[in-house]
């Protein structure tokens, strides 16, 4: 037996096409293809049948399972109840809906009938909601009653809105029914659509860290990609219990928490509940999670909580750990080494790219600070504003060839974005980064968050990575403020570990430790002290947010920010 799904990269990534491993999914004839068949029904119909697919998990400690069999017929009625409530091919379906098992089932049965399955966070409040039911023309939405006063709101609104499915109904009236009837009442015996590879399957909101949020599409042959790279990245094998900690109103928990993971046959944890790090590990114990694939924020989270918290419990059923939604600073990686005896992996891709594009793969040596290299498929290259590759160790746009499956197919009615992403032959990411000499990317910083200091560009990210080295700091998020001899100059926002005083002298101290580290006009001039940092809901610290306040400028779209 290979020691990695992924026995010998450099070979897969030479000879690599998509074509050769077509042969991973189950085609119709006529070169058909459903994404939410592969992810459940062919497994429901092979040996896994009765494999748990879904341990879910509930804040309260309420559990449910179910295996591939169940959620394939779950699935057949949501279809099939679609198909009552009039839902044609190429409809929009949303879930406004916390991470319950009716999201799951819902999600699939949609793509089973052709239709594009959409999700929402379940944290918003009505603005963004409307915002994104109304540019998506959504003509039904699944909620709970928890959230329907929300949506009440809005409904005047919304007049392409047919159909309101509530979970936990229990009489109809108007436009809202409830869920649990309308289940019972329909077959569990569907004709599974036969979409294209290009008809759409799902769409969703870009996480707005860097302005408005942008519905991405996505079609049915991003599957193969997704499949693929949760074969590689997140080396998934079939006595796997595998536990994604994100939601899926981003795209990581639609990729790697239905698509990608499911049809590699794993059974997944899913976790309803907030994040706390005793609950956390006691999961992993309970569950005895092999691979774990989350956030960099929630790493940090857990290192400051440590306190030999971890010690408490069994965590050796942990496998392969893996990251991705920020830079995974190095200290998050010496961390897992030091309390797992692992390192987390981290990979990097976008809403936009539908997948992982590059990775810290299972066989591959780590370099702390790097994302690791372009996955089989994907060539990925630094160049500058006019297309052209930048040499080795230049910063420049992270760059990928078009044509991969899962790189989206559209932005909702917005074509010229949608363009905009593309110059000289290039997907252009909107990130800046480096390669280095054997092939390792490093990222450097959003296009938008590079510091020009005296001449000098810095990325905020290897200034932070330093900062959160400081044995006082937990994290850190750097900004270029306007000064008007250095042009900017880098002022850093900090928190500090639990019971850390702040102090002139601690500033003191923390500018010199970065000059020290990394570079002598690296260091951050200025340094205010928080109790929070802001971040998106999907745990992504908002620069932009903080050089807003800083120069007293209008904060722009805050629908996706965390109250704090
Ligand atoms: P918006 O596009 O609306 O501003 P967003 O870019 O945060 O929001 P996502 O698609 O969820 O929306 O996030 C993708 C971005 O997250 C990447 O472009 C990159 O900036 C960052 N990112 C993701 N993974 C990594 C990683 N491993 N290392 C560094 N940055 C990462
Ligand atoms: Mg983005």
């Amino acid at each position: 037996m290979p020691q990695y799904n992924l026995s010998d990269y450099q070979k897969t990534y030479d000879k690599f096409s998509y074509d050769q491993y077509k042969g991973e999914l189950d085609w119709f004839s006529g070169n058909r293809l459903n994404a939410a068949f592969n992810a459940v029904d062919r497994n429901a119909a092979n040996f896994r049948k009765n494999k748990v697919a879904l341990y879910w998990h509930g804040q309260d400690d309420q559990k449910q399972k179910f295996t591939f069999r169940e959620l394939s017929l779950l699935s057949n009625q949501f279809g099939n109840l679609l198909k009552n409530l009039d839902v044609d091919k190429g409809d929009r379906v949303f879930f406004f809906l916390p991470r319950v098992p009716e999201l799951y089932y819902g999600f699939l049965g949609t793509l089973k009938i052709g239709a594009i399955a959409g999700t929402l966070f379940s944290a918003f409040g009505h603005q963004a909601l409307y915002d994104r039911l109304e540019n998506s023309d959504a003509k039904v939405l699944v909620t709970n009653s928890d959230l329907l006063p929300r949506v009440k709101k809005i409904l005047p609104q919304l007049p392409a809105l047919k159909t309101v499915l509530v979970t936990d109904l229990k009489t109809a009236t108007g436009k809202f029914k409830s869920l649990s009837r309308e289940l019972k009442t329909a077959s569990d015996e569907l004709k599974v659509a036969h979409t294209k590879p290009s008809d759409p399957a799902f769409m969703l909101y870009t996480s707005g860290t860097t302005g408005k949020p942008k519905g991405v599409i996505h079609q049915h042959y991003a599957i193969l990609h997704e499949h693929l790279t949760a074969k590689w990245v997140l080396d998934i094998r079939d006595n796997d219990v595998y536990w994604c900690t994100a939601d899926p109103g981003w795209v990581t928990g639609i990729a790697y928490e239905i698509l990608g993971s499911w049809s590699n046959g794993a059974s997944s944890l899913i976790y309803a509940g907030r994040f706390d790090p005793a609950k956390w590990y006691q999961l992993i114990d309970e569950y005895q999670v092999n691979v774990w694939y989350t956030a960099p924020t929630a790493i940090r989270m857990l290192a400051a909580a440590d306190h030999d918290l971890t010690k408490k419990f069994n965590l050796s059923s942990l496998r392969h750990l893996a990251s991705v939604g920020e830079p995974l600073n190095p200290e998050a990686i010496a961390w897992g080494q030091k309390v797992f005896g692992l390192s987390f992996h981290d990979n990097w891709w976008q809403t936009e790219t539908g997948g992982i594009l590059i990775a810290n793969f299972p066989g591959l040596k780590i370099k702390p600070g790097s994302m690791g290299k372009p996955v089989p498929g994907i060539t990925a290259a630094i160049v500058d504003d006019n297309g052209k590759k930048v040499p080795v160790g230049h910063e420049g746009n992270l760059a990928i060839k078009p044509g991969w499956p899962s790189q989206m197919v559209k932005i909702w009615r917005r074509p010229e974005k949608y363009q905009s992403y593309f110059k000289a032959g290039w997907y252009i990411s909107g990130d800046r980064a480096r390669v280095d000499r054997d092939g390792y990317f490093w990222f450097i910083g959003r296009a938008d968050d590079v510091i020009k200091t005296a001449g000098e560009r810095v990325g905020p990210f290897e200034v932070e990575s330093a900062l959160v080295s400081h044995p006082k700091i937990t994290e850190a998020a750097v900004i270029g403020k306007p000064d008007p001899v250095r042009g900017q100059i880098i002022k850093a926002f900090i928190t500090l570990k639990q019971g850390v005083k702040p102090s002139e002298a601690l500033k003191k101290d923390i500018a010199s430790y970065v000059k020290k580290h990394l570079a002598g006009h690296a260091y951050p001039r200025e340094i205010e002290f928080r109790d929070h940092l802001p971040k998106t809901r999907s745990g992504k610290i908002v620069r932009r947010l903080l050089k807003a306040q800083e120069l007293g400028l209008p904060t722009g779209d805050t629908s996706t920010l965390e109250e704090y």
